[in-house]
């Protein structure tokens, strides 16, 4: 197997061989570089594991840079880094782990390379490449981790059970790796992960959605949300998503599987945008039609509010999951609340203050907001797709239209809460609120004209029928 490297790459690798060398040190390439090498793969992190200490390796491999690179020295962990151009250089000593039952905190002492690898997740991660003169750019791959590259599989280098049960963010791992690399897990390694599913409860809620984050940033993130789903793990870690699972029958009518229909529209999104918080919209848009589902004799199957309610869900789910509770979150819950609305748009004989209250609603969220409900069609019928399609076309250039002649997206309307405190000596109240919103709302139905002058008359007529007076 002859592995590439480029020759800035090659210059860095020769320094640290030579740095190590002086300090009677062995030491190897390994881990996740190794592997990304091998797939051809684009990778900045450097994993470097030494027969002593890491530290030292790291200070003695700095000075021979020509500008010395800081060196970041984590004593607690035995480990250092250096950042070099675009690299990050990490550089630990070898060891062997030992794990206590209720915690993924490993016990460690010093190892040989074997203990090392050993204590590696997974075959191909395991794989390491001799840093040393005698031997440089030589393969070490006890457990035949390029072979499982090349068939594509995940699997641990020791007995799975204990692989995962000893760190079970392992298990997470997995499926993120499988995910990212379209890998297939092992049979036996994936049955383990079933089994050891429970002990996803002693993973921090923070590791957990990291590692769910880089699965959502995946091209194809069904994948690996369909092994979470079928370990058993989804319903641990994210069981509000499971109760979309499934479809049910009453004389003869079914519905759609939300679960997998929400997977397609994820695949979907995914073609279009990069945005982690677009995608989260995509998974979250119907995660209220559990609680909503209600079978209409003659009707069939109706989830109505499921958009309100899936958004009311919304920030619980971001606390529990502990995601961000910002505008992130808000972004979110707004594209919940608002993906159905473009649909009621495509009907003929759409008024322009139907399309200047969604732009109002959706503000600059407009262009994501109509990439979900693109994502939202998973139709099998292409002409139907096609039709679907075509109407959300004709919706956006309503929406471009008003927007150009009305600039609703970032509006504030012209009558602020301060000018109606000051016109009727009011303080802050309720009153003022209701002022505000009638005279918002009187613009965007086009009842009265988007300029100072024809909103502060409305005001007054409004104010003197609710009897505020100036
Ligand atoms: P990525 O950078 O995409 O996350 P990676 O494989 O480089 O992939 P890191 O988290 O940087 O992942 O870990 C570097 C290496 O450390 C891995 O390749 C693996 O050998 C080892 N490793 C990381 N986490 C674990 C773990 N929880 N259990 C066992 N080995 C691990």
């Amino acid at each position: 197997m002859k592995i590439t490297f480029s020759a800035s790459e090659l210059a860095i690798l020769k320094k640290i061989g030579t740095a190590a060398e002086e300090l009677n040190m062995p030491c190897y390439l390994i881990g996740g570089f190794v592997r990304d090498k091998i797939l051809g793969r684009e990778t900045k992190d450097i994993d470097i594991v030494c027969l002593g200490d890491g530290i030292k390796l790291a200070q003695k491999v700095a000075g021979k840079f020509d500008h010395t690179p800081s060196v970041n020295v984590f004593k607690n962990f035995g480990t250092a880094q250096i950042k070099s151009e675009e690299l990050e250089i990490e550089f630990v000593g070898a060891r062997k782990e030992s794990y206590e039952y209720n915690s993924r905190k490993p016990e460690v002492e010093k190892g040989t390379l074997e203990d090392d690898q050993n204590r590696r997740d997974f075959t191909i991660n395991a794989l390491a490449i001799s840093l040393n003169s005698s031997d440089f750019g030589i393969l070490i791959d006890p457990f035949n981790g390029l072979t499982d590259i090349e068939k594509k599989i995940l699997q641990t280098p020791l007995a799975p059970e204990k692989t995962f049960s000893d760190d079970p963010l392992r298990m997470l791992r997995a499926i993120r790796f499988a995910t990212q690399l379209d890998f297939s897990i092992a049979e036996k390694t994936f049955i383990a992960i079933s089994e050891n599913k429970e002990r996803i409860r002693i993973v921090s809620a923070e590791r957990i959605n990291d590692e769910m984050n880089k699965i959502i940033m995946t091209q194809k993130p069904s994948t690996g949300f369909d092994l979470l789903y079928k370990s058993g793990l989804l319903k641990i870690i994210f069981p509000q998503m499971v109760e979309l699972v499934g479809a049910e029958y009453i004389d003869g009518k079914g519905h759609k599987d939300n679960f997998y229909h929400t997977l397609q529209v994820l695949d979907n999104i995914c073609r279009h945008t990069h945005d982690l918080w677009l995608r989260w919209a995509a998974i979250l848009h119907d995660i209220g039609k559990p609680a909503t589902k209600k079978f209409e004799p003659g009707h069939g199957w109706t989830f109505h509010g499921h958009e309100v309610v899936g958004s009311r869900m919304v920030p619980k789910i971001f606390n529990q999951l502990k995601l961000p509770q910002n505008d992130k979150m808000k972004f979110v819950k707004k594209l919940v609340e608002l993906h159905l609305r473009p649909i009621s748009l495509t009907r003929e004989n759409i008024t322009d203050s139907a399309i200047r209250r969604l732009l109002f609603d959706a503000g600059d969220d407009i262009d994501a907001l109509m990439t979900l409900c693109r994502a939202d069609i998973t139709s099998k019928n292409r002409q139907k797709v096609t039709r679907y399609l075509e109407n959300f076309e004709f919706v956006i250039r309503r929406l471009a239209e008003v927007e150009e002649s009305d600039k609703i997206r970032n509006w504030q309307p012209p009558i602020t809460g301060e000018i109606i405190m000051e016109t009727f000596h009011l303080p802050p109240c309720k009153k003022v609120g209701d002022l505000k919103n009638v005279i918002r709302e009187a613009i965007l139905d086009g009842e009265i004209v988007n300029e100072y002058h024809a909103a502060f008359e409305f005001m007054m007529k409004k104010a003197a029928e609710m009897g505020v007076v100036p």
